[in-house]
């Protein structure tokens, strides 16, 4: 069988492996840290940084083909391993996720939906930036932000200089804020023969500025839901894109606003693992090797919790509960803000 390559060694790299390994398929992870959690599951594991030719070069000549599951990559390692082996998800979709200004603007070109936005990179643009776009706004820096990182809330234009400040000399967007009734995601997948499947879309509950909880079905009309499915659909095609997914979308009563696309499998699609005969990982493995897709089809109504932190200590009383699917990462050191595992609720 094939083998791929796993650029990052956490837990979706982890369910990636145990997805593949369902299919007969072998992995290859490459993490510069030590036991990641997908070591336990991957049949080769090179731990080794970002910037060591040899390893990289080494890597990509063991694969078939390289997927990721950050985004974060970098430019450098990613040019040594195409010279060698193919990316999927490819390198637009990757470049453009990975920068919140070019991902806004490609967004708003293929005629979808997003915030007010504005490229900042000083005190003045800022000012501008406000007048247009007006209060309340996000600052956002362009890169590297996740579960809210990187982010500061201005209330008025009379938080500018700190909010400036909180960036740190990194170039920013300013965000129009958006009054949203709900957040939804959907997770979506594209082959190379251009077969498209998605799932239903989930809604999600932020804690703290990371991912608490994902309900599906979303509490929303049957016509959003349609939306969401077309819109996924069109940023796809437009990326000739390969692989799973994630599209962040906020829920308005005029409609859906994108807010962010996440070009992997994705911790709102964690669902699918107990709602779907083939879950987000399997379709991420099938996409990217060619495969038929998985329809997309939900067989139960789910609740999918993130265990965060101290959570793990809720572990036992979890295991016993009925219709509670536990999924653990192996994560040796429990941290504040650190996702240990999840669970998925089955209601029936
Ligand atoms: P992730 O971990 O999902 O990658 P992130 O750090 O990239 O998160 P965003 O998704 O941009 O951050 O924002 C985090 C949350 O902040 C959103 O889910 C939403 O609740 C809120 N938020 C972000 N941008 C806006 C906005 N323009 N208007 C209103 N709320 C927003
Ligand atoms: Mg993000
Ligand atoms: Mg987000």
């Amino acid at each position: 069988g094939a083998t791929i390559g796993i650029l990052g060694g956490g837990q979706l790299g982890r369910m990636l492996s145990v997805a593949a390994a369902r299919l007969g398929l072998h992995t290859h992870v490459y993490e510069p840290a030590s036991n990641p959690p997908a070591a336990d599951v991957a049949h080769a594991v090179t731990t080794a940084p970002y910037d060591d030719v040899a390893a990289l070069t080494a890597f990509a000549r063991s694969v078939d083909l390289v997927t990721y599951e950050f985004e974060n990559i970098p430019t450098e390692a990613l040019d040594i391993i195409e010279a060698i082996t193919p990316i999927h998800p490819n390198r637009r979709a990757l470049g453009t996720s990975q920068d919140r200004l070019v991902e806004k603007a490609f967004l708003q070109d293929i005629g979808l939906t997003v915030a007010p936005f504005a490229d900042i990179t000083d005190a003045a643009s800022l000012d501008a930036a406000l007048t247009t776009i007006g209060t309340p706004a996000i600052l956002k820096t362009r890169r590297f932000g996740y579960d809210g990182k990187g982010q500061a809330r201005l209330k008025s234009p009379q938080d500018a200089a700190t909010a400036l400040a909180d960036m740190a000399g990194a170039p920013a967007v300013l965000e129009g804020f958006v009054t949203f009734t709900s957040e939804i995601s959907i997770i979506a997948a594209r082959n190379p023969q251009g077969e498209v499947a998605c799932y239903d879309p989930g809604e999600n509950i932020h804690r703290d500025g990371i991912l608490h909880t994902t309900t599906v079905p979303a509490n929303i009309p049957a016509s959003l839901r349609m939306d969401a499915v077309l819109l996924a659909g069109k940023i796809l095609n437009m990326l000739d894109y390969v692989g799973v997914m994630g599209v962040e979308l906020f829920v308005t009563p005029k409609g859906l606003i994108v807010n962010e696309i996440a070009p992997r499998v994705h911790n709102s699609g964690h669902w699918t693992q107990n709602g779907c005969a083939v879950d987000q990982f399997e379709q991420h493995i099938r996409a990217i090797a060619g495969w038929p897709l998985g329809d997309g089809s939900r067989h139960s109504d789910v609740v999918m919790e993130n265990l965060i932190g101290d959570d793990m200590d809720k572990v036992p009383t979890l295991a016993r509960e009925q219709n509670c699917a536990i999924h653990l990462y192996g994560k040796v050191e429990t941290k504040a803000g650190r996702k240990m595992g999840h669970v998925n609720r089955i209601k029936t």
